[in-house]
């Protein structure tokens, strides 16, 4: 504190300043031109990605299968350049955890996990780039980061204070809102991330080569056993194969599928 500075007046410049942060923090998502609330540094956004993958590659078995770990770091390597600069401070990682779970996430920073459980279930390297690509779109769009400041957002300005990830108070909720807080746990994206996500990952798996149309192809695979009455998979609790869906990727397709072509 400025010594001698009296308390009101160092409010009013904090709120002034808080106020002049939400005002300021904005950013816009690549590829969709959608402005979002932003109240997180994207270095400091990657930092935390960088940590939480650390952590999940010491709690979480790694598959040591030669053919599967080189299959999903083929498609990783082929899907990166495709995102490019939507997400500058990515250090591209791509590890595949053993578990049965159709299931597979990406962290701040390019830090990509696909469980063994996809593997088996996706039929195609198509359809793998297709999960890939989607869950990549969420962190190049920000998702995690601006989910974390519309929570933080009402909080910065009641309080007055920056937001500060190394402030363990908000660290915990950015931690809640990307999903860190316990190991393993993917929080549900809303609806319009989802959607968001699902068209930013067809234009990231067409510029890689791979055939949008698996994208499809994928998900109807997912609402047939969703009602199928298999079991589950943790995945698609929070990623519904829902006919809404697989009807947007339809739509989205005539367009996807040029870029594909050009790139295959
Ligand atoms: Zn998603």
């Amino acid at each position: 504190m400025v010594p001698g500075m009296k308390s009101g007046v160092l409010l009013f410049v904090w709120a002034g300043a808080a106020a002049l942060a939400l005002l300021s923090g904005c950013t816009t998502v690549p590829e969709t031109g959608r402005r979002q609330l932003m109240l997180i540094d994207a270095s400091q956004e990657a930092q935390m990605g960088l940590s939480a993958f650390a952590d999940l590659k010491t709690q979480q078995p790694i598959c040591q299968d030669p053919v599967a770990t080189e299959r999903v770091r083929r498609i990783g390597l082929r899907i990166a350049p495709a995102v490019g600069r939507d997400l500058p401070n990515a250090d591209w990682e791509f590890v595949v955890f053993e578990s049965a779970q159709v299931n597979a996430f990406a962290l701040p920073g390019g830090k990509v996990g696909v469980y063994t459980g996809l593997l088996n279930f996706a039929d195609s390297d198509d359809e793998l780039a297709a999960v890939m690509g989607h869950e990549i779109a969420h962190v190049s769009a920000r998702h995690g980061a601006e989910r974390a400041s519309q929570s933080l957002g009402v909080a910065v300005l009641g309080a007055g204070v920056a937001v500060a990830t190394e402030d363990s108070k908000y660290r915990d909720a950015i931690n809640v809102a990307f999903g860190l807080a316990a190991t393993g746990t993917v929080l549900k994206y809303s609806r319009d991330h989802e959607s968001e996500a699902d068209r930013i990952g067809l234009l990231y798996m067409a510029r890689a080569g791979y055939d949008p149309a698996a994208a499809v192809r994928f998900w109807r695979k997912m609402a047939a056993r969703e009602k199928s009455g298999v079991r589950m998979p943790e995945w698609l609790s929070t990623h519904p194969a829902d006919e809404t869906r697989i009807a947007r990727l339809e739509r989205w397709l005539p367009e996807m599928v040029p870029i594909y072509e050009a790139h295959r």
